[in-house]
């Protein structure tokens, strides 16, 4: 079985549901998140086996799933969230440096180079090649 990718995720996010749920819920529509799954060529599909990482800190093992009830950054709804297992966090110690490459996920050219600064509002497209930002993180039923 093909490992799964290795995703940079914000675990200040996490959310433990107090429903008796056995699973943490992690929204996935931070900037470097996106930008790792940018570098990774993945674009999210329901079910999609993940590892989440905070360099130098801790990972876990996690599943994709688009969740209807929740808005995104753009207030569209439907946000990707990934859920995880509680308890099985793991400390892990400096053995990935976080790239701040964000590639396009169209034609790969980096979007941290590109004009004007301050492109940050999740709307944006490549200048190169039209392929919006969040392109990694589109609903299913776009597919
Ligand atoms: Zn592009």
């Amino acid at each position: 079985m093909q490992r799964p990718p290795r995703i940079y995720a914000d675990f200040n996010a996490i959310k433990y549901p107090t429903d008796g749920s056995s699973y943490a819920l992690l929204p996935l529509t931070g900037y470097g998140t996106l930008a790792s799954l940018s570098r990774h060529g993945l674009r999210l599909t329901e079910g999609q086996p993940l590892i989440l990482f905070e360099p130098n800190d801790i990972e876990c093992d996690a599943t994709a799933h688009f969740e209807q009830t929740r808005t995104d950054p753009v207030g569209t709804l439907g946000e990707w969230v990934a859920l995880i297992s509680k308890n099985e966090f793991r400390n892990i110690v400096g053995d990935e440096e976080l790239s701040l490459q964000h590639p396009c996920f169209g034609c790969g050219v980096d979007l941290n180079t590109q004009e004007p600064p301050g492109w940050r509002s999740y709307k944006e497209v490549c200048n190169v090649c039209g392929t919006p930002v969040m392109a990694p993180l589109l609903p299913p039923s776009a597919a």
